[in-house]
């Protein structure tokens, strides 16, 4: 897609901080940190959310981010790294081009796990949600 950020990043049209070129991903430093070596890791192939991409690509995807999250937790010296996707606006995407963010973390840095990214206390049983959810794998 010629208009999109990342499409012009994974094509060379655009000036990134790339730290990592494979044959299907890139991976480059975010403009916008929340901490030092946060870096994402994008398909050269433009899908706008995870949800777009075939099973195949989503695999190769996450096996690139895991491989660039340890050399960026290496070369950064950091404590450990959070590994996340904001999939869909209402999740917090911005740029509608799939990307794994990694966030190195640090000692101290005042972030928090997974868990605060959101804190909507379910009313429904565990097992209700379990059951409704397991649902939704024998009818696709
Ligand atoms: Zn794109």
């Amino acid at each position: 897609m010629s208009g999109c950020l990342f499409c012009q990043i994974a094509q060379g049209q655009r000036p990134a901080h790339n730290i990592f070129e494979g044959e299907g991903t890139v991976a480059f430093l975010d403009i916008l940190p929340c901490t030092p070596g946060h870096t994402l890791v994008i398909p050269r192939h433009h899908y706008a959310t995870l949800s777009e991409m075939p099973a195949e690509e989503v695999g190769k995807l996450f096996q690139a981010a895991a491989m660039v999250a340890e050399r960026v937790q290496a070369a950064m010296g950091a404590a450990g790294f959070n590994m996340g996707i904001n999939n869909g606006k209402e999740a917090g995407q911005e740029v509608f081009h799939a990307h794994i963010h990694i966030i190195p973390r640090y000692q101290g840095d005042g972030g928090g796990s997974m868990k605060s990214v959101a804190r909507m206390s379910g009313k429904e049983d565990l097992e209700q949600l379990a059951t409704k959810i397991r649902q939704a794998f024998t009818s696709s």
